[in-house]
């Protein structure tokens, strides 16, 4: 009946770390009302690079040149298309230097990134993309696994969604399905995310970061489809995140 898609969760990495990593990267990690009255909570930290520097990216196992290609040019959109004050560069093979490193090819069986600066945490690989140029799939994947590296949360945990979730209905897909937790179902599509106020866009269904929604999984029976592009608000929060000042 009510079926999910397979659950892709990246490893998890030590919050201290990751709020060490993020902060040392890019003090506005820290939230703009850090220190203030309200004590925050690590989680509400963001995870973005530093405006204006280079990641580099790298491709482990020598991939194809062609399928190397067409996922860096993808890539490049989030910069391109937006005009944030980023750089997006492809160093060669097997890079451990690089901030971004990518598992592509046979060796990849799932899709899957590192948010942001959780990289800088990763002995391997930071991203895992089980794509190929021409699918019906490869850009929404490509894009949205990006968007991750970058340092973007999925956008149906936006704290302003207002999503009518059957919850029962996700929870028995849930227990029908081999790899998903009431758990999962919870950080995945229920526990909205708090407002670190580091940078706000508003909820957008349209998002190359929200996952699709099946119309069982709502009470109204209203949907997402599966989004293939950036959305002007892609862009508008890549600027926020990267600004030029
Ligand atoms: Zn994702």
């Amino acid at each position: 009946m009510y079926t999910l898609a397979s659950l892709r969760t990246r490893h998890r990495i030590d919050q201290q770390l990751s709020h060490d990593l993020a902060v040392t990267e890019n003090p506005r990690n820290r939230g703009q009302s850090d220190g203030g009255r309200k004590k925050r909570g690590l989680i509400e930290t963001g995870r973005l690079w530093a405006p204006g520097r280079t990641l580099w990216i790298s491709f482990l196992g020598a991939p194809d040149r062609k399928l190397k290609m067409s996922i860096f040019e993808l890539a490049c959109q989030w910069v391109d298309l937006s005009g944030a004050n980023l750089e997006l560069d492809l160093s060669e093979d097997d890079d451990k230097h690089a901030q971004i490193r990518i598992l592509t090819g046979e060796h990849a069986e799932h899709n899957e990134s590192d948010i942001g600066t959780d990289a800088l945490a990763s002995e391997d690989y930071t991203m895992s993309l089980n794509v190929i140029p021409g699918d019906e799939s490869f850009e929404s994947t490509v894009l949205h696994e990006f968007g991750h590296a970058l340092g973007f949360e999925h956008e149906q945990l936006h704290p302003d969604a207002t999503i009518p979730w059957n919850e029962p209905a996700l929870f028995e897909a849930a227990k029908q399905s081999d790899d998903w937790s009431e758990q999962d179902i919870r950080e995945t599509y229920l526990n909205k995310r708090p407002d670190n106020e580091l940078i706000k866009t508003q909820y957008d269904p349209l998002s190359i970061m929200h996952y699709p929604i099946a119309a069982w999984m709502t009470l109204d029976g209203s949907e997402v489809v599966q989004n293939t592009e950036l959305s002007a608000k892609d862009l508008e929060m890549m600027r926020l995140a990267y600004p030029h000042d």
